[in-house]
């Protein structure tokens, strides 16, 4: 099966400060890839270009059988127009690590306002199936709530089901939980544990190591816009092969 992110040397610069310096970094299908690394070693520039947000200036990224970034076959950029762009980008989920939900709209509201909107559901059969995903992450019983009168952990697991609720093929999370009392993280991560059982393919960037021992099947260490090293969670954690992985992983653990 071809993977679902593929990039090989990718580099991106914001202007002359040169972020992603050639990453290599796969996903096949249905895997669970997880991502650390310091701050600042480009792991959200990464993910907004396999997102499609940022253009990729050197190297090759295909993500979901698109060639996002320079086409290396063709020797040139791949040209979007708005609406293939579009198209491609409702392919993709993203959850942030500030929640980004309407303020003004209940929950409900917040999860089936893309399908409305992009999708062009009818209103009824758009709430009916945000209602199902509410269910999905334990939040029916809240769904009539707006995001005030929620907790962070809450108001976290709808941005999930307002992204699950396109049918994404491929969900990206950054840092999900890095903004959230500590005893509202597990209510996240075990909406994610079920995602990755129903077989989702995801990028998560997250310094829960524990998470990414049990639901990871690959870890790996950005630095300096690199990707130092990658391998199974387990063995990577127990057994870095760079010292720098050492250094940052005893500085999470
Ligand atoms: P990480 O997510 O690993 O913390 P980022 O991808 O956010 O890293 O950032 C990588 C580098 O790019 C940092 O040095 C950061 O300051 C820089 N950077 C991020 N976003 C921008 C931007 N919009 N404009 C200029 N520099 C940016
Ligand atoms: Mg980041």
């Amino acid at each position: 099966m071809s993977p679902v992110v593929h990039a090989t040397g990718v580099r991106m610069s914001y202007g002359e400060t040169q972020v992603l310096n050639g990453v290599d970094f796969a996903v096949a299908p249905g895997e669970v890839s997880c991502v650390i690394g310091p701050s600042g070693s480009g792991k959200s520039t990464f993910l907004r270009c396999v997102n499609g947000l940022e253009p990729v200036l050197g190297g090759s990224l295909r993500v979901l059988g698109e060639e996002v970034g320079y086409n290396l076959r063709e020797g040139r950029y791949r040209p979007w127009s708005p609406k293939e762009f579009a198209a491609f980008r409702r392919r993709i989920g993203m959850v942030f690590q500030r929640f980004n939900l309407f303020a003004h709209q209940s929950a409900l509201e917040n999860v089936a306002c893309a399908p409305v909107h992009v999708l062009g559901l009818p209103a009824e059969q758009a709430r009916r199936t945000a209602m199902e995903h509410l269910e999905r992450v334990g939040l029916a019983a809240h769904a009539h709530k707006r995001p005030h009168q929620l907790s962070g952990g809450q108001q976290q697991r709808v941005a999930i089901a307002r992204a699950l609720a396109m049918s994404p093929e491929l969900m990206l999370f950054d840092e999900p939980t890095s903004a959230l009392d500590p005893e509202l993280v597990d209510e996240v991560l075990e909406v994610m544990r079920g995602l990755a059982a129903d077989g989702m393919t995801m990028v998560v960037v997250t310094h829960e190591i524990a998470f990414a021992r049990e639901v990871g099947d690959r870890l790996t260490f950005f630095a300096d816009g690199v990707v130092v090293e990658s391998g199974p969670p387990a063995e990577l954690v127990a057994n870095p092969g760079h010292e720098r992985t050492r250094a940052f992983l005893s500085s999470v653990l």
